[in-house]
C-alpha cells in the first residue's frame, strides 16, 4: 500500500510517500522558518496562508521524485490534530480533496503518535512494547507503549515543554526561532558546571516534569551577567550550556525511573527535542547501564515531517481505519484517547 502523507499542524508543510512493502519512497519539507523569524515564533495565520502556498507544489515534488503516479497511490494520511487549527484545517481540506477526486480512502493522523513512531522508519526499529518520551515543541510525555494505539500516560510537564524552554531561553540568549538547536550549537563552546541550574522535580517520586523554572534561571544568570547591556560570548555559551545540562540530565533521572518502574527494556525518543546530541548520548549511556535499548528517528525526522504521518497512517489503514465523513480536525487531542490497532501492523 502507497500512502501519500500531508503534515501540516504548526509552521512547516511536509510531504511523503510511505509504501508498506517498499518503504519511504520520497519526502519533502518546506520550513517557514525564515517567515516566522523577525516576530520570535510562529504566527497562526501567515502559517496557514503559506501551507496554502506551499502544499500542493511539495505533494507535485514528493510524486516526481519518489516516481510515484496518482494513479499508484492508494490513500492519503494527514495530520488531523493536535495543533494550530488554521493550519491542521488546510491540510485536512486538501487531503479530502485529493482523496474525493483520485477516490481513495483518507484518514487523519494524530501528530504525536506520528512523532512517536518516527523511529519505526530507521533500520533495526524498536519492537513493543517500550517506554517512550516524546519531547517536542508542544509535549513532554513520558508513555508506556503496548503497540500501536496502546498508550498509557506516565508522566507530563505540568507547564512548559521541553522545546518551548529551550525556544525561551534561545530568545533570552538573543538567539533566533527556533531556538534548540542554535542554544545546543552554543552550549558546544561552554563550560559544563560554571553555572549549575536545578533539576526540576526529580528530587520527589513520580514522572512529571517541569521547564518553566528553568526559564527564570536563565533569565536570572543573564541579567546578573549583563553590563551596560552587554553579555560576553563565554559568559553566553557557559548560560546555554548549563541549561542544556540541566535540561538533559532531567530527562535522563525520568527516563531511567520509567524504566525501572515498568519493567521495560526499551527506550524511544521522538519529537523536536530528541535530536539533541548530548541527550541521545547521555540516554545511550543511561541504557547501557540498565541493560535497556535506545532508539530515535535521523535528525530530519525527529521534528516535523511528513514520512511520520505517511507511516503511522498507513499502519492504520492497514487494520481497515479510514476518516467517516465529516471528521474535523482536533487542535486539542489527547493521546491516551487513541485507539488500538490490533490487525496488519507492519
Ligand atoms: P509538537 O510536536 O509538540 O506539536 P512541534 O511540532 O512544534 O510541537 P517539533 O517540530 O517536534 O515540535 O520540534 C520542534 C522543537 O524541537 C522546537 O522547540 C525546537 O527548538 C526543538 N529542537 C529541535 N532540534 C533541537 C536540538 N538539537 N536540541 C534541542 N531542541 C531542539
Ligand atoms: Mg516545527
Ligand atoms: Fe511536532
Amino acid at each position: 500500500m502507497k500512502v501519500l502523507g500531508i503534515e501540516s499542524s504548526c509552521d512547516e508543510t511536509g510531504i511523503a510517500i510511505y509504501d508498506s512493502e517498499a518503504g519511504l519512497l520520497g519526502d519533502a519539507l518546506y520550513s517557514q522558518v525564515d517567515m516566522h523569524t523577525e516576530y520570535g515564533g510562529v504566527v497562526p495565520e501567515l502559517a496557514s496562508r503559506d501551507h496554502i502556498r506551499r502544499v500542493l507544489p511539495l505533494i507535485r515534488d514528493v510524486m516526481a521524485q519518489a516516481e510515484v503516479s496518482r494513479e499508484e497511490i492508494d490513500a492519503i494520511a494527514y495530520t488531523r490534530g493536535p495543533g494550530l487549527i488554521g493550519a491542521l484545517m488546510v491540510g485536512s481540506a486538501i487531503a479530502k480533496s485529493i482523496a474525493f477526486t483520485w477516490d481513495v480512502p483518507v484518514i487523519g493522523v494524530h501528530h504525536m503518535e506520528g512523532h512517536l513512531l518516527a523511529p519505526m522508519l530507521e533500520e533495526a526499529p524498536p519492537e513493543f512494547p517500550f517506554v517512550a518520551l516524546l519531547v517536542s515543541g508542544g509535549h513532554t510525555q513520558l508513555v508506556s507503549v503496548e503497540g500501536i494505539g496502546q498508550y498509557k500516560l506516565l508522566g507530563e510537564s505540568v507547564d512548559d515543554a521541553a522545546g518551548e524552554a529551550f525556544d525561551k531561553t534561545a530568545m533570552m540568549l538573543g538567539l533566533d526561532y527556533p531556538g534548540g538547536p542554535r542554544v545546543a550549537a552554543l552550549a558546544e563552546q561552554g563550560v559544563s558546571g560554571r553555572f549549575r541550574f536545578p533539576r526540576p522535580m526529580t528530587d520527589r517520586p513520580g514522572l512529571d516534569f517541569s521547564f518553566s523554572g528553568l526559564k527564570t534561571f536563565t533569565l536570572n544568570t543573564v541579567q546578573q551577567h549583563t553590563v551596560d547591556g552587554q553579555i560576553d560570548e563565554q559568559t553566553r555559551a557557559d548560560i546555554a550550556r548549563a541549561f542544556e545540562d540541566a535540561v538533559v540530565d532531567t530527562l535522563t533521572i525520568k527516563c531511567r525511573r520509567a524504566l525501572r518502574e515498568s519493567g521495560m527494556k526499551r527506550l524511544v525518543i521522538a519529537g523536536g527535542v530528541s535530536a539533541n546530541k548530548r541527550l541521545r548520548e547521555k540516554l545511550g549511556e543511561m541504557a547501557a547501564g540498565e541493560n535497556a535499548a535506545l532508539y530515535y528517528a535521523r535528525p530530519a525526522f525527529c521534528t516535523d515531517n511528513g514520512a511520520m504521518i505517511a507511516y503511522a497512517g498507513c499502519q492504520r489503514l492497514l487494520a481497515g481505519e479510514r476518516d467517516a465523513p465529516g471528521i474535523r480536525p482536533m487542535p486539542r487531542w489527547p493521546l491516551e484517547t487513541l485507539t488500538p490497532v490490533t490487525d496488519g501492523s507492519r
